[in-house]
């Protein structure tokens, strides 16, 4: 299975407009963080979670050139404001509908949205078509499985990932914009090589974790790795990375993870 973190910030990025702080005027480049999102290759499936403002640039920079299956985390504008762009990827499928998947929030946000899109097939070439779905516990592909969760998130609940490769039984996570991590999401997490958690920021926030929290629940699922995402410009990647307790590191834009 491969990871690529396409984004890593928080909903507004880093750097933020108009900001001169340390981290948003800072040389290195795992201080730039676009938006939040993941494209996963599973047994040579490519899926995509979220698709921040910044998706073609993503998709250009870090070479995404084909995606089978699409997954919403949840409404918010950092994961859902890129998905007119999935555009191309229905013509690289032959003007095909893409299938979304999400939970009963995230479809009606993308119904709201995106309007033009919720077709069998693009009115013409060139346009989205979205196939929604409601995210079932389990997806079962002949490449593996992927499993969901609802994770709390203030007012609404975003899905938790995990994906099982079949060919390798390689086990990935990904829990991002939770304030926590519920009992039943620390048990699917159980096994897995990788873990990606919200991280936030050390402050404590309504309705994301922060470090403290983010550290306390890779300790409870006890992975061999865990990654911090949704990062704000609070967190100055070495510095900070360096102070993290074992096995628990900063995700970054275009890392990439091969389990
Ligand atoms: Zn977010
Ligand atoms: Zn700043
Ligand atoms: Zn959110």
């Amino acid at each position: 299975m491969e990871v690529i973190f396409l984004g890593t910030g928080t909903s507004q990025g880093v750097p933020i407009i108009a900001c001169d702080c340390a981290v948003c005027t800072s040389a290195d480049p795992r201080n730039r963080r676009a938006r939040c999102s993941i494209h996963v290759v599973m047994g040579g499936l490519h899926i995509q979670v979220d698709a921040a403002q910044e998706f073609r640039v993503q998709c250009l920079r870090y070479g995404v050139r084909q995606l089978d299956l699409f997954i919403l985390t949840h409404g918010h504008a950092d994961h859902v404001s890129g998905m007119d762009d999935l555009r191309r990827f229905c013509d690289l499928r032959g003007g095909r509908a893409l299938t979304v998947y999400s939970n009963g929030e995230g479809m009606s946000r993308v119904e709201a949205i995106y309007p033009y899109a919720i077709l069998e097939r693009p009115v013409v070439r060139g346009y989205p078509a979205f196939q929604l779905v409601e995210m079932p516990p389990a997806i079962e592909l002949e490449q593996g499985t992927i499993r969901s969760t609802l994770l709390p998130h203030g007012g609404m609940n975003v899905l938790g990932l995990v994906f099982e490769e079949r060919g390798s039984g390689a086990k990935f996570v990904y829990y991002t914009d939770c304030k926590h991590v519920t009992a039943e999401a620390l048990g699917l997490a159980k096994g897995a090589q990788a873990v990606v958690l919200d991280g936030l920021r050390p402050r404590e926030h309504p309705t994301h974790m922060n470090i403290a929290e983010a550290i306390e629940a890779a300790h409870q699922i006890g992975a061999p790795v865990t990654y911090l995402t949704h990062l704000t410009h609070e967190i100055d990647h070495d510095p900070f990375e360096a102070g993290l307790p074992g096995g628990v590191r900063l995700a970054y834009d275009g890392l990439k993870l091969a389990l």
